[in-house]
């Protein structure tokens, strides 16, 4: 069923063709899958020219900072370029402290043992923050540990975890702080003359709105210039495509040319919508108005308001017995929009992802659809299991 065109800005998808309402891969815009139209020799001076633009409009995101910083794209997921800056920056005889709270911290944690380095985890579950006084103590317990691992939006839940209270009490401890900024970036600022850290990591295919297929790594010089010879690996080796792409403008290995060349589109229009305070703007209108309307019709979120992203939001499933999930996506579908399931261990949950090619008239339509769908699901009340509140702890205790 093809969506109608909602508002001159944000068209539909193009025909037939859902709205994905996750986070990443997400919905493009026509410009950007239109970049991919055409080919490009790896090696060409015009493609070297691309990586270089791509290169400095990612620095810019970080705000003033080219003397100190840099920027290394590496092909691959998001996930493999988590596994480049770990492998490439925490030293053999390093420890890595991951602060975890979801999927993405459990991962991060499991690529470190994976490689043979030494990890130490702070688990705080499914959906609570981290916080700097147990950063603070869990470094002053542990004096081998060299590194911590933050992850700034955690997509599992959703939750925004306090980067700054993390980066302060990190080099309060005279320790190195490395974030996993996947699926923030580019929507919430991440000032490092504010926030100190080494480098920050993200993809193609999250806030900036490209397709998948690479990821990049933001990184201070000094830290990339340390990584010489680090890495386990020959093709996750930052220092060496950093090298690389230094001395001849290239990558090192065969490049995703056209996500690059889509990629490129969709940093123009990042920056024509205002960079990363207009990006985040929109984000956050189209979690208000979802997070409103669901609310209205008897949703609850997981989280706290003080703790939702403007990235994706976890609902509860509704208790009454008529409701199943798998349907519910199904009827969504139906209506032109693909959500998300959940993946928290205790309770039943969904999730709806608020980044990708779409403005808040497109999250009212979410709403009326979801609405529509309870109908002919039969379920009246959209309201979770009294029990699964009361666990809903607090988030700010420790
Ligand atoms: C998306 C994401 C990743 C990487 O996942 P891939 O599936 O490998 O792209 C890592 N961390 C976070 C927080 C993410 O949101």
């Amino acid at each position: 069923m093809p969506n109608p065109v909602l508002s001159s800005a944000f068209p539909a998808p193009m025909q037939g063709e859902p709205y994905l309402l996750t986070p990443g891969p997400l919905t493009t815009s026509a410009d950007v899958k239109q970049a991919m139209l055409r080919d490009w020799g790896s090696w060409d001076g015009d493609f070297r020219a691309m990586t270089a633009e791509l290169r400095a409009r990612l620095l810019d995101l970080l705000g003033p900072v080219k003397d100190s910083f840099d920027c290394v794209p590496i092909q691959g997921s998001g996930s493999y370029v988590v596994e480049a800056m770990l492998g490439s920056f925490v030293p053999w005889d390093g420890k890595l402290l991951v602060l975890s709270n979801g999927a993405y911290g459990k991962r991060a944690a499991e690529t470190m043992r994976c490689i043979g380095r030494a990890v130490t985890v702070i688990d705080k579950g499914d959906y609570l923050p981290p916080r700097g006084i147990e950063v603070t103590r869990a470094l002053e317990a542990d004096p081998d540990i060299t590194h911590v691992l933050a992850i700034h939006c955690e997509t599992s839940s959703g939750i925004l975890n306090p980067v700054q209270e993390i980066a302060d009490a990190t080099y309060a401890a005279g320790r190195k702080l490395l974030i996993d900024s996947m699926s923030a970036f580019g929507a919430v600022e991440l000032d490092p003359q504010k926030t100190r850290f080494e480098a920050v990591v993200s993809s193609a295919n999250k806030c900036i709105e490209g397709v998948p297929g690479f990821g990049f790594v933001l990184a201070r010089k000094t830290a990339l210039e340390a990584a010489k010879g680090n890495s386990h690996s020959l093709s996750l080796d930052l220092h060496a495509q950093w090298a690389a792409m230094e001395k001849t403008g290239q990558w090192r290995f065969t490049p995703p040319t056209h996500v690059v060349a889509a990629f490129i589109e969709a940093l123009k229009a990042h920056a024509a919508e205002g960079g990363v305070a207009g990006r985040g703007a929109r984000y956050r209108r189209n979690r208000d108005t979802l997070v409103a309307g669901m609310r209205a019709l008897g949703f609850e979120t997981l989280l706290r308001d003080d703790w939702l992203s403007p990235i994706i939001v976890t609902f509860f499933c509704p208790a009454h017995p008529a409701f199943e999930f798998p349907r519910f996506y199904n009827l969504m579908k139906q209506r032109g929009f693909i959500i998300y399931p959940g993946k928290l261990t205790e309770a039943d949950s969904f999730r709806i992802g608020c980044i990708g090619h779409l403005d808040h008239h497109v999250m009212t339509r979410v709403v009326q659809a979801a609405g529509d769908c309870l109908r002919d699901m039969g379920v009246d009340t959209a309201k979770p299991l009294g029990d699964v509140l009361d666990q809903r702890m607090a988030p700010d205790t420790v």
